[in-house]
């Protein structure tokens, strides 16, 4: 890693992915590192650093070097075969009879294994909404909670948590509070600068952006006893991500900020037009001043509101579901974050217990004319 002027930027830093450069051929795009092990030296210590292939790989640990960058994280950062994979890591850390306290409005997978896998470990769950401080600051009990889970923007509504104020909360009952930064991207947020303890992204999303790796990661402010829990859960249960799918996650970092800034813009724009729409009851995005979350979301986000938003349909479900058949330039699928747009209708696929209105469908802005998806979606909403 020889990439460290103090005045290099995060977006030039991401560009040459540290400014690596492969030593034997001088090679731009450093190798992928497939080797399972490595030589020991003849003392039998491991002076390389390297190991063993389940904890430690080259390619993982620069693509680690630059979300590190990217997050401000003094422990580092650590990537894992799927979001899930690297959130469970955090959950897996605590102890049993430990209170979580984590929002409503999240994830659903996430929220699904909270609700049943985790409190199998021992711990106890609460789920509220953690955009409403209050609510937090109440369910929060000074000893007993050990963490405070957010997710903000929050998937499929787009509300806010103010991560400084959570933060606050957080550590004054002696907790630690952890951020999934996913649907902002860590060139909208900087959660631990805000004062988080980790954060996660389903690298899956926009770190990637080409919907052709599933990815994970976590980030810390502190390599205390706790993260070093996480650190050790993940070599011991063996999930870091593999490292082909680090070096295309690594080659689609590199273009994170044009893609991040591109994709935000378009949201906003669609969420502004979409607005007058006679078939839209409701646009949920934290860039339009009405959304509740907007104040809290100009504070604490940067350069844009991020690249997801919600409709709800006048129509109701029905038309929300006929739309979905009818879209040509969205590809009618699940995820978000990749260059191409998805439009999905949530409830359907979250099922009973979801917090998702029917007459909700969930856009993920690529990075396409905003014109031509904006007339897409125009022309579907008006045939449903
Ligand atoms: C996709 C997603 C996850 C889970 O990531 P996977 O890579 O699919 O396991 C977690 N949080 C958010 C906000 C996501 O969008």
């Amino acid at each position: 890693m020889s990439a460290s002027h103090p005045l290099w930027s995060k977006r030039s830093l991401t560009a040459q992915a540290m400014g690596h450069v492969d030593p034997i051929t001088k090679a731009v795009v450093p190798p992928i590192h497939v080797a399972t092990t490595y030589i020991r030296d003849e003392d039998n210590a491991y002076s390389s650093g390297f190991v063993y292939g389940r904890p430690d790989n080259a390619t993982v640990r620069e693509a680690e070097a630059v979300l590190a960058m990217l997050e401000e994280a003094d422990a580092g950062a650590l990537l894992f075969s799927s979001g899930m994979a690297a959130a469970t890591a955090v959950f897996q850390a605590l102890e049993p009879g430990d209170h979580v306290v984590a929002s409503k409005v999240m994830y659903w997978a996430l929220r699904n294994w909270l609700a049943t896998e985790a409190t199998r470990w021992g711990l106890s769950v609460e789920f509220v909404e953690t955009d409403d401080l209050d609510a937090l600051r109440r369910a929060v009990v000074p000893g007993r909670t050990k963490l405070v889970w957010v997710e903000t923007p929050s998937n499929p509504l787009w509300t806010i948590t103010d991560i400084a104020a959570a933060a606050e909360i957080a550590h004054a009952a002696g907790a630690r509070l952890a951020v999934d930064s996913t649907t902002a991207s860590p060139v909208h947020t900087r959660p631990l600068a805000l004062g988080a303890d980790i954060v996660m992204h389903a690298a899956t999303k926009i770190l990637n952006g080409h919907s052709d790796v599933v990815a994970g990661a976590l980030a810390g402010a502190k390599a205390d006893a706790f993260w070093n829990r996480v650190v050790s859960i993940r070599k011991m249960q063996g999930a870091i991500l593999g490292p082909f799918e680090a070096y295309l996650l690594m080659r689609g970092m590199r273009t994170l900020h044009l893609r991040a800034a591109a994709q935000a813009r378009s949201a906003m724009l669609l969420a502004e037009r979409l607005g007058d729409h006679p078939k839209v009851a409701r646009v949920l995005y934290p860039g339009l001043p009405q959304h509740p979350g907007h104040d809290v979301a100009a504070r604490q986000m940067e350069g844009g509101f991020g690249y997801m938003l919600s409709i709800q349909l006048t129509g109701g479900e029905a038309a929300a579901v006929r739309t979905a058949a009818r879209v040509g330039l969205w590809k009618r699928a699940t995820s978000l974050g990749g260059v191409e747009s998805l439009i999905e209708h949530r409830a359907s696929i979250e099922g009973p217990g979801t917090p998702c209105p029917p007459d909700l469908l969930r856009l993920s802005t690529g990075i396409e004319d905003v014109n031509d998806l904006f007339t897409d979606l125009d022309e579907a909403m008006r045939a449903a």
